[in-house]
């Protein structure tokens, strides 16, 4: 049997192992000096413009994004039911409310027309995720954020380095926070990266990040304990050095998959768009779960669905509405690997496999 091709795989070299043993040997673990670098170096490296806050999750990003940015209870945060449950997680766990909204076909992000008819006069702000790697419709959502008074927050967990007409993303909301979670575009281990928009946003994130007090003992209010640890910092450090690379690489896969394909639908691009690929997702018209399975018994070709249960379907968010897109999508997509480590004939071996499934299907 040929070997396994996973669907995702984590690139760690000497270069972070060596970074690592450097804090351990320095004695000094916690919170300090290689968070505050890589805080700077992510945001020049991505071009934001904007202050960086590190935190320990992407969950916890968000989660102190929206507190930072006055979301509480009472309030409405519209998002994609066709999201990992983090991004409505992070809006519940401020007494928020999330207000679930299609997606459009043409890029799984949120749809313009469908945020709009969400708005009631509970709305604050609107949540997009930048699905994949893809940036949402960041200018007609801003045009509906500005006409209603709401603010944008951006999860840009799967994006980094991705942009829209020059602007990248994490560069348009009141935050957006990045996930450097061992299996996204770059890691830390565990992670998040939050930019921020104002000065205000960025102490009060700063704040609730390490118990509410800038200065020891001058708690300033109800806060947690979110550090990010300089261990984690000088992996995400060496990452930041090697992501250019890699996702050139994720280009160039999914500019192979895409012209080769046959059968499934390959990822769209909108006009203007810089694609990450986080994820390479296609849409199988027929039996999607069985075109997966066969993949990995007969090819053995690993594959993801992100995500087959939508989140308004989901035990602590299930509510009563329809989301067409959303279903649609939940019931075709399937990714495929496009992850740096692919070889030539890694691709190579998952087009055929793809292409001979999706003929035998039709
Ligand atoms: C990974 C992810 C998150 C959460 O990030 P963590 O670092 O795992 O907490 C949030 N939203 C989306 C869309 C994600 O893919």
């Amino acid at each position: 049997m040929t070997e396994f091709i996973p669907p995702a795989k984590p690139l760690i070299g000497d270069e972070e192992r060596e970074a690592v043993d450097r804090v351990l040997r320095s004695g000094m673990l916690a919170q300090g000096p290689e968070v505050k670098a890589f805080e700077e170096e992510f945001s020049s490296h991505f071009g934001l413009d904007r202050a960086c806050v590190a935190v320990n999750s992407g969950t916890s990003g968000l989660h102190l994004g929206l507190l930072s940015a006055g979301v509480k209870a009472g309030d409405e945060v519209i998002v994609p039911s066709f999201t990992f449950a983090a991004t409505c997680n992070s809006v519940a766990l401020t007494g928020a409310t999330p207000v679930f909204a299609d997606i459009s076909a043409d890029d799984f992000c949120l749809d313009p027309a469908a945020v709009e008819a969400a708005i009631t006069d509970k709305t604050v702000g609107i949540m997009p995720v930048h699905l994949y790697g893809h940036p949402a419709k960041m200018p007609e959502l801003q045009a509906i954020a500005d006409k209603h008074g709401l603010k944008i927050y951006e999860d840009a967990a799967q994006a980094h380095g991705a942009s829209l007409n020059g602007t990248p993303v994490g560069a348009f909301g009141e935050f957006a926070m990045f996930s450097l979670y061992p299996t996204k575009n770059m890691t830390s281990g565990e992670g998040g990266m939050v930019s921020v928009a104002s000065a205000e946003t960025e102490r009060l994130m700063r704040l609730y990040r390490n118990q509410g007090m800038q200065q020891q003992y001058h708690n300033e209010v109800v806060g947690f304990n979110t550090r990010m640890t300089d261990i984690h910092a000088a992996i995400g450090r060496v990452q930041l050095t090697k992501v250019g690379a890699w996702t050139a690489t994720r280009q160039s896969n999914a500019a192979f998959l895409s012209a080769n394909l046959e059968g499934v639908t390959p990822p769209p691009v909108a006009d203007g768009a810089v694609h990450v690929y986080h994820q390479y997702t296609v849409r199988v018209p027929s039996d999607r779960d069985g075109f997966s399975k066969a993949l990995r018994e007969e090819y053995n070709v690993g594959s993801g669905m992100f995500y087959p249960v939508p989140n308004h379907q989901l035990k602590p968010f299930q509510v009563d509405v329809d989301l067409p897109e959303t279903a649609k999508a939940a019931a075709e997509c399937l990714s495929l690997p496009v992850h740096p480590s692919l070889s030539q004939d890694d691709l190579e071996r998952i087009v055929t496999a793809v292409n001979a499934l999706a003929k035998a299907g039709a």
